[in-house]
């Protein structure tokens, strides 16, 4: 709780990150969690790792643990065949009850246009999980507009513009909101000026905040306290609306 504010941070990381060398623990995240506040957190593996199941084992631990804290992501690598990557997320889903499945454009090398990654969405559609989508850097695969094409082919799965195509194609992600209702958008990485446009044109209930890395989350928390906007606006922002997504809860 900060500032009376539940707020559930939708975009974080723990395990090893293969690109960046970045290690984190579900026990630093905790204790960054209450140092700021943040009463529940959206785990996701780092999207290049060595072990992509081990990397599912050890955050699944994690959310077992701590339930009331931790909600997990799968990320698995796309160039397994279908069936492998649907047995894995299934796994996730069972086992650990994750309630989400990553795309990473940017290093999975798979075109959100194409149908060729149909099978990404068709998976978190029948495990009844949320796609998270990063967007922004990564082009040309990472652009959020190309989002609309998996959204209306499939309009009961409910899918995360990660970054809101993170500042330079933050209009993009705009357009991506305004024609599909089965869009999202998690704020991190925009300036306050570009927030101020998203708040004018896109309903709160598809907002919603993130971190993605550790130097962020106070700022980006900040940011959302800060800005002027009308008080229920800022409560979906800050967890009403990952609430109701991720968790099914209404409040
Ligand atoms: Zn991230």
């Amino acid at each position: 709780m900060k500032s009376g504010y539940r707020i559930f941070d939708t975009h974080t990381h723990i395990g090893h990150a293969r690109h960046t060398g970045r290690v984190d623990t579900a026990e630093a995240m905790l204790r960054r969690m209450d140092s700021a506040g943040v009463e529940r957190s959206l785990v996701i593996p780092f999207p290049v790792v060595d072990d992509w199941r081990a990397e599912h084992d050890l955050i699944g631990r994690a959310v077992l643990e701590h339930p009331d804290r931790l909600t997990g992501t799968a990320c698995y690598h796309p160039y397994a065949d279908a069936p492998e990557f649907r047995e894995e997320v299934r796994r996730c889903r069972d086992k650990y009850g994750f309630r989400a499945v990553k795309l990473q454009p940017q290093y999975h090398g798979l075109n959100p246009y194409s149908t060729r990654s149909d099978f990404f969405f068709e998976t978190a559609l029948e495990f009844d999980m949320v796609a998270v989508c990063h967007t922004g850097s990564g082009l040309p695969f990472s652009l959020p507009s190309l989002l609309m094409m998996p959204a209306r082919r499939f309009p009961a799965l409910q899918i995360v513009v990660a970054h809101c195509g993170s500042a330079m194609f933050a209009h993009d992600a705009m357009v991506a909101a305004q024609f599909c209702p089965n869009i999202y958008l998690e704020l991190s990485s925009l300036m306050p000026h570009h927030l101020t446009e998203v708040l004018a044109d896109i309903p709160a209930e598809r907002l919603m905040i993130g971190s993605d890395l550790p130097e962020s989350l106070k700022t980006e928390i900040g940011k959302i306290l800060s800005m002027e906007m009308p008080e229920e606006a800022r409560r979906l922002i800050l967890g009403g609306t990952a609430r109701r997504l991720f968790l099914g809860e209404t409040d």
